[in-house]
Formats: structure tokens, C-alpha cells, sequence
């Protein structure tokens, strides 16, 4: 449906999303102007039972467990030749034939027999000892049949860590699935294990075994290559569900104590990138799902403001993202209540399209910080600053009057607060510093705690007394450091 993509990212954006009042409330920038287009198409954009974008996030984790005990009581030739078949009917390489066929070749044990024709030679011998490390290795695997390939991968990379072997793919397709030792050169090791899809159930089974491993590896690593990044994933999946700003170094310890190998620290934040897109969608389809969550919220939560920056859009050129306002209604409604003073901020988004959010917060009779309003821009400049404050002023501030706006130096912030008509400025408002901005620009000039320490005590004093012995204090240990406080000063 709707498609929304951050900017330089061309691809259909539905503009049934900005042709209704419903998503504007009310605004009429040039941008967000809506080009023609029924009002019930816009609600009817908005599909709420779509709306839940986060709903892969709880995703089917269980296994089943197929107990499938072959007996291999038949000649081991008989055996082989069936199982050759089947593996040419999985593979849609046979006839199709009825689905009957395959129930004539079910009976027939298709576990476990040899690959190589040579060794049909030593039947009986082989026979046993395979028999033996094919129960082996289905006990260390937990099973011999998987709901899919995923599940066989990742039951053999586990098993291959934890017995210190590694494999490598000879073959890979859809329905098949074939591997060896990774040392059979080096060590002459004839591991290998071959699955294919049954065509009725769906499920990997694992045809064809030799094994068990003879290779010896000496070499002592702290990684293992089959601990990649889509194991880590699946490794780590459910406690980056539980806390998706876990640290890499957090997720390493966890993959050392549960498996002992270290992977690099890039293998696991590959794996954990995995993981957020599987949980959280791609970037992209975030983007495009934003409309929608937005418009989730607002309806949900009425009195709820979101104004949209879009690229403007032809018929030929889909829209692209360029910013979002939003004040959540609980906000609006508690700043009445809320001392007359507005923080502003923004903080860099370190994702894959940069980008800068904007906060700006309250704090109440009891000091305590309610959030206002919030909005992701493109950067901070005076344009982005200034329509962030704008729409603070008309949907948050509204006719309230005496404010005192805190924000750091930016010099986008100092344009748009002190233009022309500034609802910031007295006699309407006030504009101060934020203190702790300023001090971190005094300390990075003077590099000295004790400085920092004064500096903030006197930036802190409401008496004007020991403001000034402060200010001394300060001079005597450095004079160039009380020059640059005060050709700084404070209350602007
Ligand atoms: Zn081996």
C-alpha cells in the first residue's frame, strides 16, 4: 500500500495519506497540500488493522519435533536406488507423477545410506559402524527431520560448534541441501550430509550420512566459521526482542557462554542487524509504515498532533520523506499545567538515512519532565528549527504567553528565536542558555574540573552576592578563563 521513503529513496508514495484532513489537521503548507482527492479515500488509507506494523515481532518459535524412526532392515542396494529416485522426484527432476508413487517409496528406509557407490563394496562392515554414528549424530543433531532449512542449518552449525568440526556447502538449492568437512583435503575426512525437502510434509530430512568426522584440528582459534552472522541471529534473536539497544559487547558475552567460540565483534553486529530487521521491518519499509503508525496513534489517541514535510509529488515522481512533527495529546494537555519553560534539543540519528530529532520537554511543579513534542528533520538548521518551534507554538504553547524557551548556541536556534514577531523574545517570552551546553563549551576551551566546577556554581547562584565572589574565585585561579565567562554572557 502506502509507501513512504526517506529522501533520496525513489518509490511510490500513496498520496491518499495526504489528501484528507484526517492527516493534516488542518495545515495548509505548500508542501503537505493535497492534490484532489476524496476524503473517504484518505480515512480509508488509514487501515488500522493493518496499523500494527510491529506485529512480527512476536513470531512463532516452536519447533516440532518429528520422531521418524527409520529401520533400516532392507538391502542396503535396494535402499540406495530408492533413495536416489526420491532424490530426483524432490528436485522436479523425475516425472511428476501421483502423490501415491512417493507413498510406494515411503516404506523404504531413505536414511543414512552411502553416497559413494565404491563402498558398496564393504556392505556389511560399513553398514554397522554407519548405523552406530547415525544414531550418534541424530542424538547430537535432536532430530533427524526439520520444518524447514533454516531450522536444519541452524541444528547442524550448532552441532558443528559444539563438537569443534566444520563444515563446508557443496550444494545449496531450494530442496537440497549438501555439506562436508571443511578439512577434507587437508585430512582426508569423508563427513558429509545431504538433506533434501520432502515433497508431501515440506519438512528437511536428512538422506544421506558418512560420517563420523577423522579430521583433527589443531589449530586453536577463538572463532569458528560456521558461527556467522544468521546463527548469531537466531542465537541472540530473543534477547534483542526483550532490549533492542543491547550492546554488540553484551551479545558477544552471551554467544561465548553458550557456545564458547568468539565471534568478531562484526559478526555479531551483523547478526544483530538481522535480527532488527526481521523484528522492526528494513529501514525503508519503516519509512513507509510511519503514515501509518502515525495515523494509528492519532486515532487513538484524539487531540494527538502530526504535521508532515513531504517532497512534493507528480504523477510520475513519488514522494519522499522530509519531516514529521508530532505532539501526543497527554503532552499537550499537561503542559497547561507545566511551569512556563521549554527545553529544546536534538540528538543525531546514527541509522541508515541520517537525520536529526528534535525534542522539546517540560518540567512540572515538581520538577519533573513531561515530553512536549518531538520531530525528525533532516538537520538542524534555522529553517528546521524554525518550523519546529513554529508548530510548538501553535500546537503546544498556543496562546499562552511568557515563556521561557532553554536551548544551546545553535545558530539555526538563535536566528529563528530572535526574528522578527518571535513569540520567544520579551516582552511575549524569554530566551535563555541551557547552562550545562555552556559549560561543556567552557570546559572543552579550558580543560580544567575545578574551573567546570565554579563555573557551574556560579552559573547556578540566584544571589547576586555570591554569584560575584564566585566569578572572583574563578578569576584568581585563571583571569582568560573569568574573560571568556564574561564576554559569554549568561542570560543570553
Ligand atoms: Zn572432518
Amino acid at each position: 500500500m502506502a509507501s513512504l521513503l526517506p529522501a533520496g529513496r525513489k518509490a511510490p508514495f500513496s498520496q491518499t495519506f495526504f489528501s484528507g484532513q484526517t492527516f493534516f489537521s488542518g495545515r495548509t503548507d505548500d508542501s503537505g497540500e493535497s492534490t484532489a482527492a476524496d476524503d473517504s479515500k484518505a480515512i480509508g488509507g488509514c487501515d488500522f488493522t493493518d496499523a500494527n506494523v510491529i506485529s512480527d515481532i512476536v513470531q512463532n518459535e516452536n519447533f516440532y519435533t518429528i520422531s521418524q524412526v527409520a529401520v533400516v532392515s532392507n538391502a542396503i542396494t535396494n535402499d540406495n536406488e530408492a533413495d536416489a529416485n526420491e532424490v530426483l522426484e524432490e528436485d522436479g527432476i523425475g516425472e511428476e507423477d501421483d502423490e501415491d508413487a512417493f507413498d510406494n517409496n515411503f516404506q523404504v528406509p531413505s536414511t543414512f545410506t552411502i553416497i559413494e557407490e565404491t563402498n558398496m563394496t564393504t556392505v556389511n562392515n560399513w553398514i554397522v559402524t554407519q548405523l552406530a554414528s547415525k544414531n550418534d549424530f541424530t542424538q547430537e543433531l535432536g532430530k533427524d527431520s526439520f520444518k524447514d532449512k533454516e531450522e536444519l542449518i541452524r541444528a547442524i552449525k550448532l552441532y558443528s560448534i559444539r563438537t569443534h568440526k566444520q563444515f563446508e556447502v557443496v550444494e545449496t538449492r531450494p530442496t537440497l541441501w549438501t555439506i562436508r568437512c571443511k578439512l577434507h583435503l587437508q585430512s582426508g575426512c569423508k563427513w558429509q550430509v545431504r538433506a533434501i525437502k520432502r515433497k508431501r510434509s515440506g519438512y528437511f530430512e536428512i538422506t544421506k550420512y558418512m560420517g563420523p568426522h577423522t579430521c583433527l584440528y589443531n589449530n586453536i582459534s577463538q572463532d569458528h566459521p560456521n558461527l556467522d552472522g544468521s546463527l548469531i541471529a537466531q542465537e541472540t534473536k530473543h534477547l534483542i526482542k526483550e532490549q533492542p539497544s543491547i550492546s554488540i559487547p553484551a551479545l558477544r558475552a552471551k554467544i561465548v557462554d553458550k557456545l564458547g567460540y568468539i565471534p568478531s565483534y562484526k559478526k555479531v553486529w551483523t547478526g544483530k542487524q538481522k535480527v532488527i530487521e526481521q523484528v522492526f521491518g528494513n529501514w525503508e519499509e519503516s519509512y513507509s509504515a510511519l503514515p501509518k503508525f502515525l495515523c494509528a496513534v492519532q486515532k487513538f489517541n484524539p487531540g494527538t498532533i502530526v504535521e508532515w514535510l513531504v517532497s512534493s509529488s507528480t504523477n510520475e515522481e513519488p514522494m519522499e520523506f522530509r519531516r514529521v512533527f508530532w505532539a501526543f495529546a497527554p503532552s499537550i494537555k499537561g503542559f497547561v499545567h507545566c511551569r512556563p519553560v521549554i527545553s529544546i534539543d536534538g540528538t543525531h540519528l546514527y541509522c541508515k538515512y541520517k537525520g536529526t530529532m528534535m525534542i522539546a520537554m517540560g518540567v512540572d511543579g515538581n520538577n519533573q519532565i513531561l515530553p512536549l513534542a518531538f520531530a525528525i528533520v533532516e538537520n538542524e538548521s534555522y529553517d528546521s528549527w524554525n518550523w519546529f518551534l513554529s508548530y510548538i507554538k501553535i500546537h503546544v504553547v498556543k496562546e499562552r504567553e511568557g515563556i521561557c524557551l532553554i536551548s544551546d548556541r545553535h545558530l539555526g536556534i538563535l536566528k529563528a528565536v530572535n526574528q522578527h514577531g518571535s513569540p520567544w523574545l520579551e516582552p511575549r517570552g524569554f530566551h535563555r542558555h541551557c547552562l550545562r551546553h555552556f559549560i561543556n563549551n567552557f570546559y572543552e576551551k579550558f580543560r580544567n574540573s575545578e574551573l567546570k566546577g565554579l563555573a557551574y556554581r556560579a552559573g547556578s547562584q540566584n544571589q547576586v552576592r555570591k554569584f560575584n565572589s564566585t566569578m572572583e574565585e574563578i578569576g584568581k585561579l585563571n583571569p582568560q578563563a573569568r574573560q571568556w565567562l564574561e564576554s559569554h554572557p549568561l542570560d543570553r
